[in-house]
């Protein structure tokens, strides 16, 4: 197969998720061309090129997945972006893409940024639930549909180069604030005799049922009436929340990851939003 069909591309960075991606496009029967800064052993069947801007010559396609947006500037620093159409999946801030954009652009090539909701181990695996976020340009994403849906499910979330880093990291916060909480949780019991293990199913199943209530917030959000079908008012919770915070001390565990998010419900509450729900909280982190 020629290296210039369709079916080729290059891939910069031999990370876990940089080799996880190429082994997909291999398997899928593509010829992928690879380059990493250090040596490293390559996928079978991966073309290794000794640099960066050899490795970008034979493909219009190049998908960088290296540790930073520094990474990527350094890595194609004075290589010719002529033609070519870079996708980073690097994870990067909305602006470091943005900018990213503007100076692949202005030297001649087509960008698109993405998100990876995934672990190597979910890359090119049917069914894993992986996909990635994209966004930027619109024409380098519909050249490229077939290839990119090769990895991992795919979702264009616009034009704007910044929003799959946008989208990307508002649910990594998301995840964080989930295990943030389990840990609490663990740390709650851990003192006792109550297995994890045993405990874990409840939690989990606990956390799911609660995942739901964001599309309520989502809606307050968007209608401006944050006491709309409010059955837990912030008064209450604020109150009541004061139990977690004596169950903590009694079973001697920092409530430390608790006490921020119980901070800003106080001062909603001293505001006057104590017969709201808690999606006034959204609005005191908006600087
Ligand atoms: P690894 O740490 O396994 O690999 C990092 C890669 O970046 C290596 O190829 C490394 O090259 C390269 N690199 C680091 N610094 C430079 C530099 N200054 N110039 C050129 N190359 C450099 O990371 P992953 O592969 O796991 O992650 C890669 C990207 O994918 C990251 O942005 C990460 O956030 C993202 N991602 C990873 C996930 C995961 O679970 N692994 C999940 C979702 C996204 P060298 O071998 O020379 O050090």
């Amino acid at each position: 197969m020629s290296a210039h069909s369709n079916k080729a591309l290059t891939v910069l960075g031999l990370g876990d998720m940089g080799s996880a991606l190429t082994r997909s496009w291999l398997a899928a029967g593509y010829a992928v061309t690879v380059w990493n800064r250090s040596p490293r052993p390559a996928p079978v069947g991966a073309t290794v090129a000794a640099t960066a801007a050899e490795a970008t010559t034979g493909n219009p396609l190049v998908v960088a997945c290296l540790l930073d947006d520094a990474s990527v500037r350094a890595t194609l620093d004075g290589v010719d972006l002529t033609g070519r159409d870079i996708v980073n999946l690097t994870t990067s801030t909305p602006a470091e893409a943005r900018a990213l954009s503007e100076w692949i652009t202005a030297r001649g090539g087509r960008f698109l940024d993405g998100g990876i909701m995934a672990v190597p181990s979910m890359i090119g695996a049917a069914d894993s639930g992986a996909y990635v976020f994209y966004s930027g340009s619109t024409e380098l994403y519909e050249a490229h549909a077939e290839t990119l849906a090769v990895p991992a499910g795919v979702t264009y979330v616009g034009a704007d180069a910044g929003f799959a880093a946008l989208y990307d990291i508002a649910l990594l916060s998301a995840m964080w604030g989930m295990f943030a909480g389990a840990a609490h949780a663990f740390a709650l019991i851990g003192k006792e005799d109550i297995s994890p293990v045993e405990f874990a199913p409840l939690m989990v199943a606990y956390q799911q049922a609660m995942a739901g209530y964001s599309y309520g917030t989502a809606a307050q959000l968007v209608s401006g009436d944050y006491t709309e079908g409010v059955e837990s008012n912030l008064a209450m919770m604020v109150t009541t929340n004061a139990t977690l915070l004596r169950t903590a001390a009694e079973q001697g565990v920092s409530a430390e990851l608790l006490t921020p998010f119980m901070a800003l419900m106080q001062r909603r509450v001293a505001e006057g939003g104590g017969n709201e729900s808690n999606t006034g909280v959204v609005d005191l982190l908006r600087r």
